[in-house]
C-alpha cells in the first residue's frame, strides 16, 4: 500500500489510474484507505505525492472528521474476532469480542455491529429514561431504534416516539441526550424556529456546544471500525 507523510504520520492512500489528465482527491470513509487518488497515467509518482503535500490541509480535515477505529459511548474499544460455533458478541471492559462462524464474512460481522450498537444504545437511553421524563415533563414515549444514513434522530409526536439512529451508541453521553432532548423538543414545538431552540434549550442547555462536537464526527462504517481496531492479542 502506498503512503505518504503528512503532518509526521504516515497515511496510506490507493492510487486509481485513470484515463484523465489531472489528478483528484477522494476520501471515503467506508473506503480502506479511505484516502483515494484518481490520477491520470502518465503523470508520475512524484508528482503525486507532491500533489498530496500541497493538499495537506484538506486531507487532515477529513481525517479528522472521521472516527479511526471503534467507540462505544465515547470511549475506544479495542476489538478481537475469534473463530467459534455461533455469530455473537461480548462487551468487556475496554474490549469487545466478537465471535464468528467465519471470521472473514464481512455482511455477519455487518450485522453484529449494528446489533451491538442497538444493544448498547438500547440500554444506555432506557437507562436514562426517567431523567429524560423528569426534564421534559413528557412521560410513556417509546424509543425505537434503527440505522439511519442521513440523520441522528426523528420523531411521530402522534404516536409518543422518538426513532433514534443505531449509531448514536458509538457518541460520548452527552451528545446521545442532546439528540434524544431534541426530538423530545419537537413534541411541543414541530419546526426548528427560534421557539424550538429556546424549549431545547431549556431541556440541554448545553445543546449548542453538544451539537458542534457531534458534526466535527463523521458516521463510521460498521465493517472498517473493527478491522482498523483489531487486537492481535491472544484470547486468554
Ligand atoms: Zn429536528
Amino acid at each position: 500500500m502506498r503512503t505518504v507523510k503528512i503532518a509526521d504520520k504516515e497515511i496510506a492512500y490507493e492510487l486509481k489510474r485513470t484515463k484523465t489528465r489531472g489528478i483528484r482527491l477522494l476520501y471515503r470513509a467506508e473506503n480502506d484507505p479511505p484516502l483515494i487518488v484518481h490520477a491520470g497515467r502518465f503523470i508520475p509518482e512524484w508528482k503525486i505525492r507532491d500533489f498530496l503535500a500541497q493538499n495537506e490541509g484538506w486531507i487532515l480535515g477529513h481525517m479528522n472528521r472521521t472516527v479511526q477505529g471503534f467507540f462505544l459511548l465515547g470511549q475506544p474499544y479495542r476489538t478481537m474476532i475469534l473463530k467459534g460455533t455461533k455469530n455473537s458478541f461480548t462487551i468487556r471492559k475496554d474490549s469487545v469480542l466478537f465471535t464468528m462462524k467465519d471470521p472473514e464474512d464481512e455482511d455477519v460481522l455487518e450485522a453484529l455491529v449494528k446489533h451491538l450498537w442497538k444493544t448498547v444504545l438500547e440500554e444506555y437511553t432506557e437507562n436514562h429514561r426517567e431523567e429524560y421524563e423528569r426534564v421534559t415533563g413528557h412521560t410513556g414515549t417509546e424509543y425505537q431504534y434503527r440505522i439511519m444514513h442521513t440523520r441522528y434522530g426523528s420523531c411521530s409526536p402522534k404516536k409518543n416516539r422518538i426513532h433514534l439512529n443505531t449509531q448514536l451508541a458509538c457518541y460520548a453521553p452527552e451528545i446521545i441526550d442532546s439528540i434524544v432532548y431534541h426530538e423530545y423538543a419537537h413534541f411541543r414545538v414541530l419546526n426548528h424556529s427560534a421557539r424550538f431552540y429556546k424549549v431545547l434549550e431549556g431541556y440541554d442547555p448545553a445543546y449548542r456546544k453538544n451539537h458542534a462536537k457531534m458534526r466535527q464526527t463523521a458516521f463510521v462504517n460498521p465493517r472498517t471500525c473493527v478491522r482498523t481496531n483489531l487486537s492481535t492479542e491472544a484470547e486468554t
